[in-house]
């Protein structure tokens, strides 16, 4: 990585993967991994089906995996035949901002939601700012997308939704590249009658408009949504499409139900294809593949 990037936030392979996908109309997934089998499950599937994808790590491995890890996941991503970023989600805590700073992520995402709207429009300029140098673009989150997901902390129903107009002046004072708006979505689960009772479209729709020619959505809260629902979304201007249990649960399944009987090499072998199967079924609803 040079110091200088002329070409910001061109250069910046998040930012290259999202927008090849805004040019065309579809929508790229960013995969929740928690280990090994996810890596590799998310490379193998990019690369059989051709398409971009997002490997997305918590914060959770930077502490208990560590920083080694991060390399690891960084250097087998980058070295896929398919356009493969890696990405931090919900880094909420300010020291764990400035150790991902460090460390060789395509992109971060800023959650500052819990603070109120003019913290986060300043703490999220400063970041931007600051991992310009670094080469590194920067999803942030507006409003209060509800519920708990690993660690995130839960909030009550009756939180804010992202207002279109405030979504266009947040995007032009901080310089984030990609937005993830409130609009009913909630992380964890949904209530009786789903998403589709829970989000405004309406709303999404207005925000897109507003802004995601220059700035890609980013859609949180994807446990589960129809594939008609998804397909909505990337009509309104989403872009990242992020997936954690959707595509983890038939592997999590598989290695509950087989542990005791098949040798750990059996085992990953297994399910690792089980997890790259479900990968790359939701590539097919994204419309990503055959796109590289
Ligand atoms: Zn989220």
């Amino acid at each position: 990585m040079t110091s200088n990037h002329s070409a910001y936030p061109a250069s910046n392979l998040t930012w290259q993967i999202l927008n090849h996908a805004n040019e065309s109309n579809y929508a790229v997934g960013a995969y929740n991994c928690y280990n090994n089998d996810g890596i590799m499950a998310v490379i193998r599937a990019a690369e059989r089906k051709r398409s971009a994808a997002i490997i997305q790590l918590f914060p959770w491995t930077l502490h208990f995996q560590g920083i080694e890890f991060v390399r690891y996941v960084v250097s087998a991503a980058h070295a896929a035949s398919v356009p493969v970023a890696v990405h931090l989600d919900h880094c909420i805590k300010l020291e764990d901002v400035e150790l991902a700073l460090t460390l060789p992520f395509d992109s971060i995402m800023i959650d500052a939601s819990t603070f109120d709207e003019e913290a986060n429009i300043r703490h999220s300029k400063s970041v931007v700012e600051r991992a310009q140098k670094l080469n590194i673009t920067i999803e942030a989150e507006m409003g209060r997308i509800e519920g708990g997901e690993d660690g995130l902390p839960t909030v009550d129903m009756d939180s804010v939704m992202t207002r279109p107009k405030d979504a266009e002046i947040f995007v032009q004072q901080t310089g984030v590249h990609f937005l993830a708006p409130s609009f009913g979505n909630i992380h964890g689960g949904y209530p009786a009658g789903g998403p589709e009772g829970a989000w405004d479209l309406v709303r999404l729709t207005a925000i897109g408009k507003l802004v995601s020619d220059s700035t890609p959505l980013v859609l949180h809260g994807t446990h589960p949504v129809s594939d008609e629902l998804f397909q909505k979304a990337i009509e309104c201007g989403v872009r990242k499409i992020n997936l954690n249990r959707t595509v983890r649960d038939d592997y999590t399944k598989f290695v509950a139900e087989n542990a005791g009987s098949l040798e750990l090499t059996t085992l990953k072998m297994q399910g690792v294809e089980i997890y790259a199967k479900s990968i790359e079924r939701m590539m097919d609803i994204l419309g990503s593949p055959g796109r590289y």
